[in-house]
């Protein structure tokens, strides 16, 4: 085995998981090529270990100790493929910090991803759950993904098709450590309009002509609203939403409206309606609570926070809570956003 692939012993991940857990791998790897990893994953197998992927840390809830190889994504590159009158077409590597590739894109110009400014994490992960926010998911400018199929031990390239993305999911989730993503290849239509209809937006805009608002402006509300409402991993432990906003029948919202005229509500499809997770959990008086060393964020009770000291036991004891008595009061069920490695 190259030097480069030696998996090292007791990895502290303290600084990869944007709660704050302290948390030894038993075995961790820094991925800088894709080269290295079907070296890595061979090593795992002979070693009779399974292997886990990990990017930032933003969108996980980790054991203390973790068992197994865990690869650290750190492959950090941006290509410029194609740039012409319809579109821009990028392929960046899964290491790349999320934000900074955001911020690159608007300093040259390429527009359509400012809606997600501010996300943490890597572009690698921005496809396991098709992240999403005011009013703009991934998937939208995604054309494939490159990995490293695990499975056949083969090198991939999953078309947008392939990836089967749907709200807050896709392949990924589904088949969880079968593909590591190497790179992602966006593609940036030239033709572009502000969107800017999510509610905070649109406030923050105030009824301005559409075709005045520039995507800097779009990209400079977006971190300025989300500093404002979310939390800062790097001062208080989260992984954002803890729980996705369910998606119910409109004939339920039909009947939850009855008994809660406040409850808030979009439309997911002709049949469907998604709810504001964040509004369920406050009206069950979870909103700045503290349990412990753990708690729900005072400006969101969607996101729950860790103050250090805490574990991964205490964390589900209060999301446990939380979803025991919203299915209570509007018999709905929680599910959880972040990813959870035993
Ligand atoms: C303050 C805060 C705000 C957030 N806001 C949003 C938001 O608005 N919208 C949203 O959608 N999410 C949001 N998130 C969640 C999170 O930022 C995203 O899900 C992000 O994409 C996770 O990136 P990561 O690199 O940290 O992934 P990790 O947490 O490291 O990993 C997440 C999952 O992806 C897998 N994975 C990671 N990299 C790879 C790879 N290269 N190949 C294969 N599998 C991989 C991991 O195995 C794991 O299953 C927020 C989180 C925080 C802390």
């Amino acid at each position: 085995m190259n030097s480069d692939c030696k998996p090292l012993a007791n990895y502290p991940l303290r600084e990869r998981n944007t709660l704050g857990f302290e948390v030894i791998a038993q075995w961790a790897l820094p991925i800088t090529q894709a080269e290295q990893i079907p070296q890595a994953i061979t090593w795992a197998k002979n070693a009779g270990l399974p292997h886990r992927i990990l990017g930032g840390g933003s969108n996980v809830v980790l054991p203390a100790r973790l068992h197994g190889l865990t690869l650290l994504m750190d492959i950090d590159f941006i290509e410029v493929l194609e740039n012409h009158a319809a579109k821009t077409r990028l392929r960046v590597g899964a290491g790349a910090n999320w934000h900074d590739f955001v911020r690159w894109t608007l300093d040259q110009n390429y527009r359509g991803l400012e809606n997600l400014a501010l996300i943490p994490g890597t572009v690698g992960a921005a496809p396991i759950q098709n992240i999403g926010a005011y009013g703009v998911e991934v998937k939208e400018y995604i054309d494939a993904v490159e990995a490293y199929d695990c499975q056949t031990n083969q090198w991939v390239s999953l078309s947008k098709t392939d990836c089967q993305f749907s709200y807050r999911h896709s392949i990924f989730k589904d088949e969880p450590n079968r593909f590591v993503i190497t790179a992602v290849i966006f593609d940036l239509p030239k033709v572009w309009q502000p969107r800017v209809s999510y509610a905070d937006l649109a406030n923050h805009f105030d009824n301005r002509a559409i075709e005045t608002i520039a995507a800097q402006e779009v990209f400079d509300a977006v971190c300025a609203i989300r500093t404002q409402k979310l939390p800062d991993p790097k001062v208080i432990g989260n992984v954002g939403s803890f729980f996705q906003n369910p998606v119910i029948s409109n004939q339920q919202l039909r009947s939850l409206k009855a008994q809660f005229p406040q409850i808030v509500s979009y439309p997911e499809s002709t049949t469907h309606s998604k709810l504001a997770a964040g509004w369920l959990i406050d009206q069950c008086g979870f909103k700045g609570m503290q349990t412990g060393n753990v708690g729900v964020h005072d400006k969101q009770a969607l996101v729950l926070t860790h103050r250090g000291g805490g574990n991964v036991g205490e964390l589900l004891g209060l999301a446990g809570q939380i979803q025991k008595r919203v299915k209570e009061t509007f018999g709905v069920d929680l599910i959880p956003e972040p990813i959870f490695f035993n």
